[in-house]
């Protein structure tokens, strides 16, 4: 915890000095050690971040969060840029996104390099040379890492592991779930909830979306080998199959990840309605502020977006205040196992085709799971192609079907009942960020414009249309938007588009 006015770090909720109540998040940034080679994660308001706790040393500002370069993804750097393949292995390396820092040191890799380097050939020149792969220099500097943080860690654990006992009082134990994806976050969350309620047999749900990547699905295997105590939950939707959705209505795009409700909250909510019906439970998940812009919003309990979808659940997050580093910090230290995927350079671990993913993920994916890639590349350029796009390779290969954002062009899209000619792809549309999560009730809003009618909007958007009431022809399509933190509200088949907006006071407050 941390007191603001005394700038103290404190174990209590209260301040002993002051009296105020003390914050959970605790800010801190990476220092950089030159004498040690070593990042120091240091909270920004104290007194001695320029000294080095190992060697006293002066350290300097490096980035606001790092992880560690494992050993694997330094041989494939080097491919990458066209270094000897042991180039970076005898190194202290660290990265912040494409940026890498050697020996302290940044060098920025585009993302236009991962996108036009030439993934089968670099493949081919790693896979014949993995004998340079040497753990040596890493578990060194692995081992001072944690000596260095070692104060970090131990702040961050007994924070973490009061708030999930804290949370956790009001549940019997069998309405306690971890949310587990193979991912880095949920493994810590697991070994933290699993050892704060000190119960080896919690339920673990892991949503598996079909879309893994296959060392997701080896990591989950070894994770229940090695927890044989845990209640181990397969959440998979085995009754469609992610290509055959994307002929039908075309690929997701970022703002339309129809594949998310598919494919993972809706899997993970029939699983948890089986287990626990009506009941309510509470689920841990591994949540952090710090992965995006929409996430800083979240409360660390209840406020996620997916409890919107799966309504009887509590949500926490126990690692909500964590960094990058921190989280590495908490493996590294624990030696927990984890998905080979951040090994070979990946830094976060979700769906490989995922339209989210940046110009560096699908480079690893061209590399690593090249089948899987040119197979996804050929249905995309068929699909650019299909809707009419004029220079379909470029269309797929400079990232632009990942912010298509209408269904025109698809068989689907004619089978709509309603078509809205007179209104072109998203004119009148305008999205509206909400103060909170996207419900019924903020649909029974729009009752004075007209009659609701959720059947007739598309199901896969969740979209709810409003038709007049004389003549039954939809005037407003509400979709929830941004995971439910955000309505796309748009007007069709009226002539004054601005005026509903207008009369109705769409406005962001009122909603
Ligand atoms: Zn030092």
């Amino acid at each position: 915890m941390w007191c603001k006015n005394c700038n103290l770090e404190v174990s209590v909720e209260r301040c002993p000095i002051c009296g105020a109540t003390t914050e959970e998040d605790i800010p801190a940034e990476i220092f950089w050690c030159d004498i040690c080679d070593l990042p120091v994660i240091t909270p920004l308001s104290s007194d001695n971040r320029n000294i080095c706790p190992l060697c006293s040393g002066k350290m300097r500002h490096l980035a606001t969060d790092i992880r560690p370069v494992f050993p694997e993804e330094r041989l494939l750097l080097a491919a990458l840029l066209d270094k000897p393949l042991g180039f970076f292995m005898n190194r202290s390396v660290w990265a912040l996104n494409s940026r890498y820092y050697i020996d302290g040191k940044p060098i920025n890799v585009s993302a236009k390099s991962f996108a036009e380097a030439d993934a089968d050939s670099i493949a081919t020149k790693i896979s014949a040379n993995d004998v340079e792969i040497s753990y040596t220099r890493f578990d060194s500097d692995v081992i001072k890492f944690v000596c260095v943080n070692r104060y970090r860690l131990a702040t961050l654990k007994d924070e973490a592991e009061s708030f999930v006992r804290r949370t956790a009082k009001r549940f019997s134990s069998e309405r306690v779930v971890i949310s587990f994806s193979g991912g880095k976050d949920s493994t810590v969350v697991a070994d933290i909830v699993t050892r704060a309620l000190n119960n080896p047999s919690l339920v673990h749900i892991f949503g598996n979306t079909t879309l893994e990547f296959p060392t997701t699905l080896a990591y989950a295997n070894r994770y229940r080998e090695n927890h044989p105590f845990a209640i181990f939950q397969n959440a998979v939707n085995d009754e469609q199959n992610f290509f055959d959705v994307c002929e039908d209505i075309g690929p997701p795009a970022r703002m339309m990840r129809w594949c998310c409700s598919m494919f993972k909250t809706g899997p993970i909510s029939r699983v948890i309605s089986s287990l626990y019906r009506d009941q309510k439970i509470l689920t841990f998940y591994g949540i952090r502020k710090s992965e995006s812009v929409t996430r800083s919003k979240y409360n660390r309990v209840e406020g996620d977006a997916e409890s919107i979808k799966i309504r009887q659940q509590t949500v926490a997050s126990p690692i909500f205040f964590w960094k990058d580093a921190d989280v590495w910090l908490y493996i590294l230290s624990e030696g927990i196992d984890f998905n080979f995927a951040y090994r070979l350079g990946y830094d976060r671990v979700g769906c490989w085709c995922c339209p989210n993913n940046n110009q560096r993920a699908q480079f690893l994916s061209r590399v690593y799971m090249s089948n899987e890639s040119k197979k996804w590349r050929t249905f995309l350029i068929d699909f650019a192609k299909k809707i009419g796009k004029p220079d379909p390779e470029v269309y797929v290969d400079s990232g632009k079907w990942k912010a298509r954002q209408g269904g025109n062009g698809l068989v689907s899209a004619k089978d709509v009942k309603l078509r809205f000619t007179n209104c072109t792809t998203e004119e009148h549309a305008k999205i509206y960020q909400l103060t909170r999560p996207f419900d019924n009730e903020l649909v029974g809003l729009f009752v004075p414009f007209g009659k609701i009618a959720s059947e007739l909007g598309r199901k896969l958007l969740h979209e709810t249309l409003v038709l007049d009431c004389k003549t039954n022809v939809p005037i407003l399509s509400i979709i929830p938007f941004n995971q439910g933190n955000a309505v796309k509200i748009k007007t069709l088949n009226v002539a004054d588009h601005d005026s509903h907006s207008k009369n109705g006071e769409l406005s962001s407050k009122k909603i």
